[in-house]
């Protein structure tokens, strides 16, 4: 039976003087990405993203609205296939300080919207392309 994952992350965001700017970390496989990370039982799917991103990158948010979800499958060396789905957040940082968990990602960086899209084609997964083109709009910018 192929094994399913669901995972919740977002594009965070903070304003700071009227300027915007947008949080990416490289995973531990090398690209560019946004926090996210497993749901836990009883937990809903908004919590989970919250936590992960908490978790991963130290920053406390709110939920500003849905983004989209992306589905993948990838091969896990004890589960065989694995067919996931990620649930995307746009998420406003509201407190707490910037940290990577190190044993999770690499590292957690904040860019200038251009910045962030530049870093995302360069580096980024594909699938995450529409998540972060979304984000930017619901922001008011077009890439
Ligand atoms: P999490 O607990 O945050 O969901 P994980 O490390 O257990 O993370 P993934 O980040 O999904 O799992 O990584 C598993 C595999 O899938 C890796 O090979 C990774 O490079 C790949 N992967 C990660 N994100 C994507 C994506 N958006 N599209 C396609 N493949 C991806």
């Amino acid at each position: 039976m192929t094994h399913k994952e669901f995972s919740a992350g977002g594009v965070v965001f903070k304003k700071e003087n009227g300027e915007l700017h947008i949080q990416l970390i490289l995973d531990r496989y090398g690209k560019v990405s946004l926090a996210k990370g497993k749901m836990e039982l009883g937990e809903t799917i908004e919590k989970t993203a919250l936590r992960e991103i908490e978790e991963e990158t130290g920053i406390l948010g709110s939920i500003v609205s849905p983004v989209d979800i992306i589905a993948y499958t990838y091969q896990n060396p004890v589960h065989g296939e694995v067919n996931k789905e990620v649930h995307y957040y746009l998420v406003e940082a509201k407190g707490g300080h910037l940290k990577p968990q190190i044993e999770e990602i690499n590292e957690v960086s904040w860019y200038t919207p251009k910045d962030a899209w530049r870093r995302q084609q360069q580096s980024g997964y594909r699938n995450n392309d529409i998540i972060l083109r979304k984000a930017l709009s619901l922001l008011g910018i077009s890439v």
